[in-house]
């Protein structure tokens, strides 16, 4: 045998084998390319899906938009604008950073990117299939100010991925569960999700409450209470629903924090537990919480899809939320008036 067995990859195969991470399912690219719009500044951004999105996935914005070399880069694997240096890891203002995305869509995918920013006249056309940056093909056009991506034939080139989809249902209901999230965060911003030609979501700027309202209907929406915590190191606030829409089983519980979606079993028991004895066994009542803290206490560098985040003091944060459900709770005399401390 020859000695020399080890080679590097090459970049299309890198890209394929990290888009094992960051591109699970059409879903997974919706969470991305609705993040890459809203850190472009965007205030309205709009999503097609086609066939739960296995067919064509389509994200347009109003953001600042790309130039015609950034538009070829931004499909080049660590390509970011976003962070330079470890340091920002601990300052991110962005829900980017990893300059993955892009990367890993373009390596399993055939995405067409338009992008035009302000002070350009015309815009930039790039098409790559399945690709490097190097096959892309680029050309100039007219186009709107900000970016549409489109991508169509997911896994085209990865046939054994491909059969692991479900069902475009199933696949529907995975992309409308991360619009949801997204748009929870960003009331500010409008928002629409059509899946094959139907308008599922069409959401206008607004406050919180009719946000939540918009997004998860009006029968939660109505029976919804404030919750606040506002300490130097941890601001909380948000709504929880009234014990009576508690349910068994939902997916009406969403934990942002500084922005960004996760899940916590750990804190969830701590919301469950402001409830007291409210709460038949078993049961959990919808919340939507944010919790904003320093950047410089969270990590969110730990799993490829961001969706698990560890705190600096977990606990510090648990006594903080269990209290301020129970507050909540007894200044909406949901409870006979116990006494909460503070
Ligand atoms: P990341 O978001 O982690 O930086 P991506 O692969 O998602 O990595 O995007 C790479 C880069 O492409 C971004 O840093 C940004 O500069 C640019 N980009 C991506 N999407 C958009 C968009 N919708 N509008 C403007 N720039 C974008
Ligand atoms: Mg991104």
């Amino acid at each position: 045998m020859s000695g020399n067995l080890i080679q590097i990859l090459p970049d299309n195969v890198a890209n394929q084998i990290a888009a094992g991470e960051v591109v699970q399912r059409p879903a997974s690219m919706v969470k991305e390319l609705m993040e890459n719009a809203v850190d472009a500044g965007a205030r309205a951004v709009s999503v097609v899906v086609r066939g739960g999105g296995k067919t064509l996935v389509q994200v347009i914005d109003d953001g600042c938009g790309m130039a015609a070399a950034d538009a070829v880069v931004c499909f080049a694997r660590h390509a970011t604008s976003k962070i330079r240096r470890s340091g920002d890891l601990f300052a991110l203002q962005t829900f980017g950073f990893r300059g993955e995305a892009l990367a890993s869509i373009a390596s399993v995918a055939e995405v067409e990117l338009r992008t035009r920013r302000a002070e350009d006249e015309v815009g930039t056309l790039v098409a790559i299939a399945g690709g490097t940056d190097a096959d892309a093909r680029t050309e100039s056009v007219s186009c709107p100010q900000g970016t549409q991506i489109t991508v169509r034939n997911l896994f085209f080139n990865t046939p054994a991925r491909r059969k692991f989809l479900k069902a475009d249902t199933t696949e529907t209901k995975q992309v409308i569960a991360e619009f949801q999230r997204v748009a929870l965060c960003h009331p500010d911003l409008a928002f629409t999700l059509v899946a094959d030609d139907k308008t599922l979501f069409n959401l206008a700027p607004g406050g919180l409450r009719q946000r939540i309202a918009a997004v998860m209907g009006r029968k939660t929406g109505d029976k919804l209470l404030d919750i606040e915590v506002d300490t130097p190191i941890v601001k909380i606030g948000g709504y929880i629903g009234l014990p009576a829409t508690a349910r068994k089983s939902g997916s009406e519980q969403f934990f942002f924090v500084n922005g960004r979606y996760f899940r916590s079993a750990y804190l969830q028991k701590a919301v469950v537990g402001g409830y007291n004895k409210l709460l038949p066994f078993g049961y959990t009542p919808s919340y939507f919480i944010y919790i904003d803290v320093d950047p410089a206490r969270i990590d969110v560098n730990i799993h490829p899809q961001k969706t698990e985040i560890k705190f600096e003091d977990e606990q510090a944060l648990w006594q903080m939320l269990s209290s301020a459900v129970a507050r909540s709770l007894g200044k909406h005399n949901v409870v006979p008036m116990l006494d909460f401390e503070n």
